[in-house]
């Protein structure tokens, strides 16, 4: 493979898509080594058709708002790669999606997924619905309204959708419920995030966030490094946020940022139940603002329009949206003395902060690897789902974290340089890649 004759074909076949070329080149820069050794996946043009989603189903969704108006928004489902399993990966409402947000969604997806273990496929849907400032009622009209199109392209065994960026719990809800009313399925396997009455799995709103702390603790520990005390500095304020923060604290760190979109909240006494439980009552206030924070909590301070990078910390998490961390944050981390960056959003470094890090030694991890146990802990939930049982919240816990130490042993198998030192970016990107090539060679040309 010649990574940049196929990343000219692709560039020519979906100008602009600029999310998802940087997701592609980023994977095929990491695995070009490897998969030259293995004539036999060229000869099967593996990455040829790894790269385009198997299909992109895309609607018109229709609603009516709280003053009468009608509404039109698009509506999104990239089926991307069903290989090892179903397709599966959650689903975004935000006002910037578009079909390549949502193709570099559903690519990292099938990686992501393939690291977890377990037998699930990519996928990745969304709207450029912008539920900020939106009333429940609405955002219930808009979810029905969204499924009324989707159904018929999902189910348990086919495609199991999930929350992302502005879809948690209520939303989930509000999806599963018009789906039971349409294809008169009672099969609580066809979503996950669902709540803890209707199928649901304890851990799951947890998960992402806990899964990230899990696998941090393990990439220090492979340094010789302890979690304990350390600073933290966190983006984002939402579900994943969230349960960063939760993990964090109770591992003995300080999480001493948080983020939106006007600006940090800087927490130099750490987090306290009641902060964190605070985290939850801003996100579910649809306002996708942080100031309020610092009016609850006076050791709190705003500061409009920084980003959580411009805090001096440890540990950086990004855990908001792709790109959020650039090269000049990155060199502002850096200057600051942090040590250990670990994506916990999907792509949440630029491909020039990613190679700041790399060159200054620190730790850094990617998202696919990070981020993984919310989407494992959907795959157990489905597990559950399947047997008709519930799990406790120990068991569940206990299968996340094994998971998570999984996934950080694939990564130092494959990635672990001359040196010694770990490329965790090498690692996940050939760890994922080397299960899909597998099974799709297996499966002949389809
Ligand atoms: N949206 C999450 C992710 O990026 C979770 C997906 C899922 O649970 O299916 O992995």
């Amino acid at each position: 493979m010649n990574v940049s004759k196929v990343m000219a074909d692709l560039e020519r076949k979906h100008p602009g898509e600029e999310e998802y070329l940087q997701a592609v080149r980023e994977v095929l820069e990491s695995i070009e080594e490897v998969y030259n050794q293995h004539p036999e996946f060229e000869k099967a043009k593996i990455v040829e058709r790894m790269v385009e989603p198997d299909r992109v189903i895309t609607f018109r969704v229709t609603w009516v708002d709280d003053s009468g108006e009608i509404q039109t928004n698009i509506g999104y489902r990239v089926q991307f790669n069903s290989a090892i399993g179903p397709y599966k990966g959650g689903i975004r409402f935000h006002n910037a999606v578009n079909q390549s947000m949502l193709k570099f969604l559903g690519f990292e997806q099938t990686f992501k997924n393939a690291l977890t273990t377990l037998p699930m496929g990519g996928a990745k849907g969304g709207s450029d619905f912008n539920p900020k400032g939106k009333s429940n009622a609405e955002i219930m009209r808009f979810c029905q309204a969204f499924m009324l199109e989707l159904w018929q392209n999902i189910g348990p065994d086919t495609d199991v959708p999930a929350g992302d960026v502005g879809v948690g719990g209520r939303e989930i809800g509000y999806m599963y419920g018009m789906y039971k009313k349409l294809a008169r399925e009672y099969n609580t396997g066809v979503l996950t995030g669902k709540g803890m009455t209707w199928g649901g799995s304890l851990i799951r709103p947890e998960a992402t966030g806990f899964g990230a702390l899990y696998f941090t603790e393990h990439m220090l520990q492979k340094a010789g490094k302890d979690i304990k005390g350390k600073t933290i500095a966190i983006s984002g304020f939402g579900n994943v946020a969230w349960g960063a923060a939760t993990k964090a604290t109770e591992l003995g760190a300080k999480v001493i940022a948080i983020s939106g979109p006007d600006g940090v909240i800087y927490n130099p006494e750490g987090m306290t139940q009641e902060k964190l439980d605070y985290m939850l009552e801003l996100r579910a206030s649809n306002r996708d603002i942080v100031a309020p924070f610092a009016e609850e909590f006076e050791d709190a301070t705003f500061i409009a329009g920084k980003k959580a990078w411009s805090i001096k910390c440890d540990i950086a998490l990004p855990c908001a949206f792709q790109n959020e961390l650039n090269e000049a944050d990155a060199k502002e981390l850096l200057a600051n003395g942090t040590w250990c960056v670990a994506e916990v959003s999907n792509m949440g470094c630029t491909p020039e902060a990613i190679a700041a890090f790399q060159e200054a030694g620190i730790l850094f991890a990617p998202g696919k690897a990070v981020n993984a146990g919310g989407v494992a802990t959907s795959g157990l939930e489905m597990t559950q789902n399947a047997q008709h049982l519930s799990w406790s919240a120990e068991e569940v816990d206990q299968k996340l974290h094994y998971i998570m130490s999984q996934i950080h042993e694939a990564c130092v198998r494959f990635g672990e340089q001359a040196d010694g030192a770990i490329n965790y970016v090498k690692g996940a990107n050939i760890a994922g890649f080397m299960k899909v090539a597998q099974a799709m060679l297996e499966q002949g040309a389809i």
